[in-house]
């Protein structure tokens, strides 16, 4: 299957040089300045001034030549050069590569020097982007890039890796082939047969249609263990003020971040912190502060917004165990019973309060799929059982030490419905139904899984996604 190729990107993306810093600004050894396109050897020739006197010529594309970055007589920085020649570079076109000193200052005046040479600043992911344009990879590939850039645990980084490594664009392509083989059967009955709905092979199209949907689910199987690899565990730590929720923040991890006091509300900012469990990352959302927001789940009184619930992918609902347990505490428990939650019964270094205690035994009885977990945020006890819960809660033992295929919410989303669409198909093909539904549903189908590699994207979907990459990827 061809990838699009169209001239839709931004600016001439065949004719115009690109350039950004493609490395951080912060201190550290060395600062790299790339650019892309036609102009891109001409531009460093002009600027480069080797140590060694060899001219620029095609035999020294592919090493590295040390020398100078010299405007108008001055030298501007100490550099390493590189010069690579499409098509097999990262977009596919002519790409080369300055190694400044670290540090925001050579970087930044050897970009300069190159932009008044005339390269234009690169967008946001437009190196990657012309990689894509290109045909060098589809944009799941494209998609996996930003991931490995954002991982924030080693799972994570492995599981984009791979998807940039190709592996679940052929399990899509391989989808897409076996889907283009139903469609064939059906346009060949609409286009050449006289009584074109006996002549469909209609067992083996089932039998097909079957296959390809057991592929489809195995790959959703675990998606959702994937996304939240990629993305992190969205973690809601709930409850009154005072209960603890900021002392658990920090027994988790260890630090002063959040500021505990004994004053109800007195934590203002929503707080987010990433803490690494069994290779995951949760993303702890202490939710003290935002009391003043319209939209809380009132039963609660406070400290938490629906949406924050709805979003969240586990939901620590804390209580103070020395405390009566209260009439909102239990309407808040009911409201987020159904969703993937823990209770917390905090300051077990205290005595136990008779109502709390009756609250639990009522709960565990009524849903014993919802564990308690006794600790002391203060005393850091119950910790470890805390943090079991938690991987038996969101993957039913320890985390997945396989990566998964799909893990980008986009993909997810495409698959499903691909699989929806199909599962119609299979439904109008089993009872016999007018061919052209069947056509729209099989194409429908296929068209959703050639979204995920991008294979009809247009700019708009392109602008979505190359958005969110940083400048100089
Ligand atoms: P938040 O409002 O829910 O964030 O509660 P904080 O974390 O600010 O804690 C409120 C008060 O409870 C502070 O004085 C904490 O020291 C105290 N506290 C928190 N956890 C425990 C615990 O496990 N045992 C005891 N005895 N006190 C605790």
């Amino acid at each position: 299957m061809t990838k699009t190729t169209s001239t839709t990107a931004i600016g001439n993306f065949r004719e115009d040089t690109i350039a950004a810093i493609s490395t951080s600004l912060g201190p550290s050894g060395i600062g790299i300045v790339r650019l892309s396109g036609p102009d891109a050897f001409s531009i460093v020739h002009r600027l480069f001034q080797p140590a060694e006197n060899k001219p620029f010529s095609p035999a020294q594309y592919r090493r590295l030549r040390y020398g100078w970055i010299v405007e108008n007589g001055e030298r501007i920085d100490e550099v390493l050069v590189s010069c690579m020649p499409g098509p097999h570079t990262y977009t596919a076109e002519d790409v080369a590569e300055i190694n400044t000193h670290g540090g925001a200052i050579s970087v930044k005046r050897v970009l300069a020097c190159v932009l008044r040479c005339g390269a234009r600043l690169a967008d946001a992911g437009e190196f990657t982007r012309r990689a894509f344009l290109n045909g060098r990879i589809d944009l799941a590939q494209a998609e996996a890039v930003m991931d490995i850039i954002d991982a924030k645990t080693e799972q994570a980084q492995t599981q984009a890796l791979q998807q940039l490594s190709g592996e679940l664009s052929s399990e899509i392509n391989a989808l897409k082939e076996s889907m283009l083989h139903l469609l064939s059967h059906v346009e060949y009955a609409i286009n050449f047969m006289e009584d074109a709905q006996e002549e469909l092979p209609t067992k083996p199209m089932l039998e097909e249609a079957e296959a390809i949907l057991q592929r489809m689910d195995a790959l959703l199987q675990d998606a959702n263990s994937g996304r939240l690899i990629r993305e992190g565990i969205a973690t809601v730590i709930a409850g009154r003020p005072n209960v603890g929720k900021s002392s658990l923040l920090n027994a988790l991890l260890r630090r002063e971040r959040a500021i505990v006091t004994d004053i109800p509300g007195t934590t203002r900012d929503a707080i987010e912190e990433s803490y690494i469990l069994d290779g995951v990352c949760l993303r702890l959302i202490d939710t003290a502060g935002i009391r003043d927001t319209e939209d809380t789940v009132e039963s609660i009184g406070v400290t938490i917004s629906r949406s924050q619930v709805a979003q969240a992918d586990l939901i620590l609902a804390m209580l103070d165990g020395s405390r009566p347990f209260s009439k909102d505490e239990e309407s808040f428990l009911q409201e987020v019973a159904d969703k993937p939650v823990i209770i917390l019964l905090n300051k077990q270094d205290l005595p136990l309060s008779p109502s709390m205690q009756s609250a639990r035994d009522r709960w565990q009885d009524e849903k014993p799929d919802i564990p308690w977990i006794a600790l002391s945020a203060k005393e850091k006890t119950g910790l470890d059982r805390l943090k079991d819960a938690i991987l038996e809660r969101i993957f039913h033992g320890a985390a997945p030490k396989q990566p998964a295929m799909l893990s980008n919410m986009r993909h997810i989303d495409r698959l499903t419905k691909a699989k929806e669409a199909l599962e119609e198909a299979r439904r109008a093909l089993a009872s016999g139904v007018v061919l052209d539904a069947l056509e729209v549903d099989l194409r429908d189908s296929y068209n959703r899984l050639a979204d995920i590699t991008g294979e009809r994207a247009g700019e708009d979907v392109l602008d979505r996604i190359f958005h969110d990459f940083c400048v100089g990827k």
